[in-house]
């Protein structure tokens, strides 16, 4: 029955082969595209306006009738066209510049509906306006709220229009696809009423009903895909289940270095109770900076080790690997746990080693880059996948490590908080675990945005710093995504600053196109408190944790996003001293300066993830889409979060009740079959 949703085009009367092609382009290939090619806008032609009662740089509509043309060269390269058009209550001239053409495509006594701009001066004009003829015997397009499509040159607005209205009239079968009870409690439109009211809307009122259903019905869909998806990874993947704490476990515990926090606390016992769980753990745990995830993971790993197990842990980065290596080898050398490093910069010989000690099962726990995916890699028998920084991966990085093992426990963890709409839609397969809370002690960082011509002062603060027997940052603007150009940009930096500002100041510098060796020395540097002052790129975005580090300085601030600059902030403030954040950036636009500034104003990074989404959208959000999920078609997932949050209620009702899931199911794969195998498969 829902077929017709996915037949072609080419059953509509009116589009044949050539047309067909044409509306290929414009993305639509089958009936069902042609309907949810939903308007971009609506213009309410309800309210047409009379000629004599335009406003003066309004934007206006009204209907005429063309009287007559004429064109003028007033210099060489310049040629207007005016038409004249009339409706009895006055006259308005139509003004083109440079396309003499137009005045083939109207003649002399056409009624025409005009929208634009306009201008009162000696006459009505109104410049390079939207025009679209009136063929009396179609009534669609004037008289209400006519809808306005994405369109092509060849396809245009009223071919789209004359199609959808047919398709509405000829189809009976845009059937119910949500289940009753959803329908009721949500009072939603039924379908039918919803896409004659999307494409031609009888109110205003109307349309925002319509459209409502339509983006409850597509969250809704995603949702109960999603949770299909994970009730379908809890049924399959029967995997490890580990015992209740024992001694090792406890003995970790009695012996950290502190007390958690009550999120740590709290997050702990979720993901020891997913591992202690016959399913497999898919776990997000997400927490800003500094907030303390690696003891989670470390217990965690710890507690895969006394059930016999080996564990991994993937970072994106060298420098994290070692910085991660330093710490967990301090955790685990009084309990007896091995653990061992595997980056690309290990010699063949150590590598080997590593692989078959891995292989033998004689490493409890193995802390690595990417190089942990290669295909040499192979465990005796993990137990647990973590990954750090999350969002530095593909879906497909994180299960390419989970199969190495036999169904073994995953926890991803993440620094870039995603905005609590995202991690709906996009981790919408994983449970979510969040810290929120900071270690105790930790003062707010103090965040300034300056202009170059603070710059020496902004030095010298850093120097009185160092006297005081601080360290600091720099982090050189990010010039493209090119770590070769940032790297010249780095050196550069550098050399510029010993010879000045920093010239008595012991310096270093990193980048991500040093040799593994020399990164290592300047890190081995900082760590120690030799070096004073690390000038940088973005490399050490991630992990890299110098509690005696109190100021970051970042140039070009304008450069980067507020997600990231709130991560590169992170790498300081994480000691007992008053911490400061300065963004050097002289570009003076104001929307720039709004952006740098909502980072003084909050050290809290769900806030800033959000403004970020708001600013700069999903796309640019996650840099690349990596998370495989269909387009969404009418949702905004911003605007639209009180309806997501409503739909993901109404899945989650679905889903738990057998014989609904079995009818979704079905809606599911007739609807967007291509787009779910391919999140089955990443
Ligand atoms: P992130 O979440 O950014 O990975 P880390 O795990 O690196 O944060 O922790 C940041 C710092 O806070 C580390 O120096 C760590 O030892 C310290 N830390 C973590 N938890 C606590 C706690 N409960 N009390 C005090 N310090 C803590
Ligand atoms: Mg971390």
């Amino acid at each position: 029955m829902i077929n017709f949703w996915t037949r072609s085009i080419q059953y509509i009367k009116g589009v044949g082969p050539h047309k067909a092609t044409l509306l290929n382009k414009l993305g639509i290939f089958t009936i069902g595209d042609l309907l949810e090619h939903y308007p971009r806008r609506y213009e309410d032609r309800s309210q047409l306006k009379m000629i004599n009662s335009l406003i003066d740089g309004q934007l206006e509509t009204f209907k005429a009738k063309v009287v007559n043309f004429v064109e003028t060269k007033p210099r060489r390269g310049l040629s207007i066209l005016k038409m004249s058009v009339s409706d009895g209550s006055g006259v308005a001239q139509v003004v083109w510049f440079n396309q003499p053409h137009m005045k083939k495509k109207y003649q002399t006594g056409m009624e025409v509906i005009v929208s634009g701009k306009i201008k009162i001066f000696y006459q009505v004009e109104v410049q390079n306006p939207e025009i679209e003829v009136i063929d009396s015997s179609e009534p669609i397009d004037t008289g209400r709220i006519i809808p306005v499509y994405a369109a092509s040159e060849n396809i245009n607005q009223r071919f789209l229009r004359t199609m959808i209205n047919q398709v509405l009239n000829d189809y009976q079968e845009i059937i119910e696809i949500l289940p009753t009870n959803i329908i009721d409690k949500f009072s939603l439109f039924n379908r039918r009423l919803a896409f004659e009211a999307i494409h031609f809307p009888q109110s205003m009122e109307i349309l925002e009903r319509a459209r409502q259903r339509l983006v409850f019905e597509e969250l809704y869909l995603l949702q109960c895909s999603l949770l299909l998806l994970k009730k379908q990874h809890r049924n399959h993947h029967m995997g490890i289940k580990h015992g209740l704490d024992a001694l090792l476990s406890s003995q970790a515990y009695k012996n950290l270095p502190f007390r958690l926090t009550d999120d740590q606390e709290k997050v702990l016992s979720e993901v020891k109770s997913d591992m202690e769980d016959i399913t497999t753990m898919q776990r997000l745990l997400q927490g800003d900076v500094g907030s303390g995830k690696t003891i989670i993971a470390a217990l965690a790993l710890i507690k895969t080790v006394e059930n016999g197990y080996q564990g991994a842990m993937m970072v994106p980065t060298e420098i994290l690997a070692e910085q991660h290596y330093k710490t967990l080898s301090e955790l685990f050398a009084p309990l007896g746990i091995t653990v061992c490093m595997l980056t690309g910069k290990l010699s063949r010989r150590l590598r080997e080693d590593v692989l078959c000690k891995l292989r033998e099962g004689l490493v409890d726990v193995i802390i690595g880059t990417h190089a942990l995916i290669q295909e040499v890699v192979e465990f005796k028998y993990l137990g647990l996948v973590v990954t750090d920084e999350q969002h530095r991966f593909g879906v497909r990085q994180r299960s390419i490590l989970q199969e190495k093992g036999n169904m073994p426990d995953v926890l991803v963890m993440t620094a870039t908080p995603i905005p609590r709409t995202m991690a709906l839609t996009v981790y919408g397969d994983l449970d979510v675990s969040s810290i929120r809370q900071l270690p105790p002690g930790r003062k707010a960082i103090r965040t300034f945005v300056r202009g170059s011509d603070r710059r020496h002062l902004v030095y010298k603060f850093i120097v009185d710093e160092v006297k005081n027997g601080r360290q600091a940052y720099v982090v050189c603007p990010l010039v493209e995504e090119s770590e070769k150009i940032d790297a010249q940009s780095a050196v550069e930096l550098y050399e510029q600053l010993i010879q000045t500002d920093l010239k008595d100041i012991p310096c270093g510098l990193v980048h991500g196109k040093m040799k593994a060796v020399d990164k290592e020395t300047v890190m081995n540097g900082f760590y120690s408190g030799e070096i004073k002052v690390l000038i940088a790129t973005t490399v050490i975005e991630v992990g890299v944790n110098v509690p005696n580090a109190t100021v970051m300085v970042i140039e070009g601030a304008e450069r980067f996003g507020l997600a990231q600059l709130h991560q590169l902030r992170g790498r300081i403030g994480r000691g007992a001293h008053q911490s400061y954040c300065i963004l050097l950036s002289d570009n003076r636009n104001p929307e720039t300066q709004e952006r740098l500034t909502i980072m003084t104003t909050t050290n809290d990074g769900f806030v800033l993830a959000e403004e970020d989404l708001k600013l700069r959208g999903p796309g640019q959000f996650f840099g690349t889409r990596q998370h495989g999920l269909p387009d969404l078609k009418i949702a905004d997932i911003i605007s639209d979060i009180s309806i997501l949050l409503e739909a993901k209620r109404a899945a989650e009702q679905t889903i738990a009740n057998a014989d609904d899931c079995v009818s979704i199911r079905s809606v599911l794969s007739q609807r967007f079959g291509k787009e779910i195998g391919m999140m089955f498969s990443n």
